[in-house]
């Protein structure tokens, strides 16, 4: 599970990273209240799980309660990529002097916990990894070692943070491991982490990922669940009487039968592995049948998640052949129409399968692609859903 900015905050907070004053507001009169209580200059940040918000106009400074009141109602509602905002967070504000970037996140490719740290942090990150990788310090650490103040030492060393601020990046760094291990943490991001004018260094922005195979052990973790979101589109499946479960990736998955669904799960998220971590975004089992209309009512949920980048129709023709799955999907982007607006990979195979291609190939949707196999059409699904 992603966390909101804010829960991030709270959860350094509670770890010892250092963070500033903040409160959340969903309305402009909240908003206005919040920045009374933070007191002073506050910044104003949109509330999306998706980054680049300052580069969106998320992201304003504020001089008074009245000013973070018209910013606040500039930014709440407001679409950033793709994400509604819903929510703010009212911050102190900080003069900032220098942005850094320190990271701590599980390398799964190399089966490892990996560092990054960069000098050069701030908004174009992004971008320093990819021109300038040199500034971008990557270390991986030993499981069973972790990160005590001297090991932080040498990490802080190597990615060339100045003599200054040394010692109070490597603090937070061992808080920051602390926060990874007790929460059960995948990823922990700082961006920027800065230096402020007076010389301290505070956590202004975080991102944290929490692995959900641990959520048995972390009973709080489940008030940080965002239900407003996951059970609109739930609800709505429930309604079609779909057997949808929302997941948190960006490969809308459809398929007939659920250990299908479920493999095809699995090997959508190995596939996206090599795409920066895409993963699935729902379960979604058609079952047999495969109308029209069952169709278009789980393309339409898929494609109302604004977390999915692409879609993956992944049917094994048994009972219901492939020639009347290929007809249903035709049919369904029929019914769509403009609704129908991200790629979709179809692999068909079993009964009829031959029948069943030529069917989409004659349709020649500009959304539709074919593969011929599971593994072919998981990895351009998770492409697609990186582009
Ligand atoms: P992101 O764009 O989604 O990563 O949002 P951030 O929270 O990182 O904010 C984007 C940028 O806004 C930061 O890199 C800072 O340059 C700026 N910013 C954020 N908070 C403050 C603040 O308290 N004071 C000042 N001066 N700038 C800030
Ligand atoms: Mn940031």
């Amino acid at each position: 599970m992603d966390l909101y900015e804010y829960q991030a905050r709270d959860l350094f907070e509670k770890h010892g990273v250092p963070v500033l004053p903040a409160a959340i507001a969903t309305t402009a009169d909240e908003a206005e209240a919040a920045a009374i209580k933070v007191g002073g200059k506050v910044v104003v940040k949109a509330q999306v799980k998706v980054g680049g918000r300052g580069k969106a106009g998320g992201v304003k400074l504020a001089v008074d309660p009245a000013d973070a009141r018209e910013k606040a109602s500039a930014i709440l509602g407001m679409d950033i990529k793709g994400h509604e905002v819903r929510t703010v967070m009212i911050a102190a504000a900080a003069p900032i002097e220098s942005e850094y970037y320190l990271a701590i996140l599980l390398d799964r490719s190399n089966r490892t916990f990996l560092v990054m740290a960069s000098v050069a942090g701030g908004m174009e990150i992004e971008e320093v990894a990819h021109t300038a990788p040199e500034k971008l310090a990557k270390i991986p650490v030993d499981s069973n070692v972790g990160i005590d103040l001297a090991r932080a030492n040498e990490i802080i060393a190597a990615a060339k943070f100045p003599a200054d601020v040394a010692d109070q990046v490597a603090s937070v760094l061992v808080k920051l491991w602390e926060t990874f291990v007790s929460e059960d943490a995948t990823l922990v991001e700082v961006n920027p982490l800065v230096k402020t004018s007076d010389g301290k260094i505070i956590a202004l922005d975080g991102k944290v990922t929490l692995d959900d195979n641990a959520g048995f052990r972390h009973p709080d973790h489940e008030a940080l669940v965002d239900q407003a979101a996951e059970n609109a589109l739930e609800a709505a499946a429930k309604a079609k009487n779909l057997n949808y479960v929302k997941l948190e990736g960006q490969v809308g998955i459809i398929g007939n039968g659920a250990g299908l669904v479920m493999s095809t799960l699995d090997v959508v998220a190995y596939a996206g592995e090599k795409f920066g971590g895409v993963r699935p975004a729902n379960f979604l089992d058609i079952g047999g049948g495969a109308s029209a209309q069952v169709m278009a009512d789980g393309l339409s949920i898929i494609l109302g998640d604004k977390d999915v980048k692409s879609v993956f129709v992944n049917v094994f023709g048994g009972i219901t052949a492939c020639d009347a799955v290929a007809n249903g999907i035709v049919q369904a982007l029929e019914l769509l129409g403009a609704q129908a607006t991200k790629p979709i990979v179809v692999r068909l195979d079993g009964n009829n399968v031959v029948e069943g291609r030529a069917i989409l190939t004659a349709a020649a949707h500009p959304l539709v692609e074919q593969l011929d196999t599971m593994d072919g059409a998981a990895n351009r699904a998770a492409e697609l859903a990186a582009k």
